[in-house]
């Protein structure tokens, strides 16, 4: 731990603590996304200046008009990919600060991150070497093409907005694949995508607040 963290470091694993119970209050049941949570230091992720609110239920700015996901957002969409099973391979879009990736990390065996801004690809970079995060690979790049040559991916997570499903993320979902997203401009909903044998189905889940995604890398 560098000084930067010292002064949180002795109370934020009670205040992770904390979270992790709130988390259960909002209906999140997985024991292993819950650990995963609760293993991962979240202060670490967001401006020194913030740390005291990190473990709050609310996203927070990470510069670049960006924002860290709230908690509960984190919880609900890794509970949904893994959905009870194992996650080997996993596609996430949108970077940003790497929390989301380090969660990943914990309960996938690989994790492909790409994000489009190169400061917070770079300052993400920094912390998840700083957790020693190995399995996650993060890349500089305009993640609607996804990474075909390290797919096909059983889980894609998408942390920005889109109005439609970009068609390679489709493409790089394996058969018995799960696709998580924010589907929608004004009006978003976490979607499901599954892909089976026959096709891919799309199940709505509930009202969320993200983001938008943009192209081209930044
Ligand atoms: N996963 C983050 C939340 C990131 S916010 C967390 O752990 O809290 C959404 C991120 O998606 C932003 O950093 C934004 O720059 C990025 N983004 C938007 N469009 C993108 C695109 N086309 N490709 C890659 N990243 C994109």
């Amino acid at each position: 731990m560098n000084i930067r963290h010292a002064g949180i470091g002795m109370t934020s694993q009670r205040t992770r603590g904390r979270m992790i119970e709130r988390l259960r209050s909002q209906g999140v049941t997985d024991e292993v996304v819950l650990a995963a949570m609760n293993s991962v230091p979240r202060h670490i992720f967001v401006d020194e200046a913030l740390s005291t609110r990190a473990y709050d239920d609310v996203s927070l700015p990470i510069g670049h008009a960006q924002t860290i996901s709230q908690p509960y957002i984190v919880a609900r969409m890794i509970e949904v990919l893994r959905n009870g099973g194992q996650l080997s391979r996993v596609l996430e879009i949108g970077t940003g600060c790497g929390y989301q990736a380090a969660v990943l990390g914990q309960v996938a065996r690989e994790v492909y991150s790409v994000e489009r801004i190169m400061a917070l690809h770079k300052r993400a970079a920094l912390a998840l070497k700083e957790l020693q995060a190995r399995n996650v690979v993060l890349s500089h790049a305009d993640g609607t093409m996804g990474r075909p040559e390290r797919g096909p991916f059983d889980g894609i997570i998408m942390a920005a907005a889109a109005t439609h499903v970009p068609q390679a993320l489709l493409e790089q979902l394996a058969v018995g694949g799960r696709m998580v997203l924010p589907l929608g401009a004004q009006e978003q909903v976490l979607t499901l995508i599954e892909r089976d044998a026959g096709g891919y189905r799309e199940t709505r889940l509930e009202a969320v607040k993200f983001v938008p995604i943009l192209m081209g890398k930044a």
